[in-house]
């Protein structure tokens, strides 16, 4: 990836240890996010932030994500090489960006048409080769399910049906589910046909999941 620097390698290796110290384990997930320059996913005048274990604006009301939080969300859905992962809620694309360091196979899509065309153009100018969709993203990706990882970057009132019917068997969906102001992290795994385990995690605050099968818009 182009204009990192030894300054900014050295601050991405004092976050993951910063990650470390807070329970994050999975060593690809730290390596992952050791290798993505974060502060290329800001604007210019923001960089000095992208190495705080914090969230922060991206315009248009919504936000990057907290690193403890992506790398968190990352360890849950544990994707392998093979797998075919949906994203949804592709914000600046830095979780997105992530999720390439351990498959190929990413598909993300935003709902907010100014963030989708700006993240579009960042993760290409980075040579970040996934397949960015724009739109609703809360009734899944009908036309390229079945998905073996689908991970929800927004906080969903219930768990949709139609993401888990999107899931290929042994597949799994990770979505923080709950209110406006705490979301539960969740994960289901589809068993068989008809069988969803569904196991509980941490406490979150994520912007809320809108659309069809999430929040009305205000
Ligand atoms: N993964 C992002 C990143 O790495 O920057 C952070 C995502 S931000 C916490 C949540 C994103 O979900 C916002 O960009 C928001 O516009 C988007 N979003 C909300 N509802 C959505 C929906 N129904 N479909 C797709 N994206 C949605």
């Amino acid at each position: 990836m182009q204009a990192d620097s030894y300054r900014h390698r050295g601050l991405r290796r004092a976050l993951v240890e910063e990650l470390r110290r807070k329970g994050i384990r999975d060593e690809r997930v730290l390596l992952a996010l050791a290798t993505v320059p974060r502060h290329l996913f800001f604007e210019p005048a923001f960089q000095e932030h992208a190495y705080q274990d914090k969230a922060f604006p991206i315009g248009e009301g919504q936000t990057i994500s907290q690193p403890y939080t992506v790398a968190y969300q990352t360890a849950l859905l544990n994707p392998r090489p093979q797998d075919r992962v949906l994203e949804i809620g592709t914000g600046s694309g830095y979780q997105c960006a992530v999720l390439l360091q351990l498959t190929p196979h990413i598909f993300s899509i935003e709902f907010n048409p100014v963030l989708f065309e700006r993240t579009r153009r960042r993760l290409a100018g980075l040579h970040q080769a996934a397949h960015l969709f724009c739109g609703d993203g809360s009734v899944g990706l009908p036309p390229h399910a079945p998905f073996d990882r689908i991970l929800v970057t927004a906080g969903s009132p219930t768990i949709p049906r139609v993401l888990l019917q999107q899931l290929r068997i042994g597949g799994s969906l990770v979505i923080p589910v709950g209110n406006e102001h705490t979301q539960r992290m969740m994960r289901v795994t589809r068993e068989s046909e008809a069988e969803f385990v569904r196991e509980e995690f941490e406490d979150f605050r994520f912007v809320p999941l809108l659309g069809q099968a999430g929040w009305p818009k205000l």
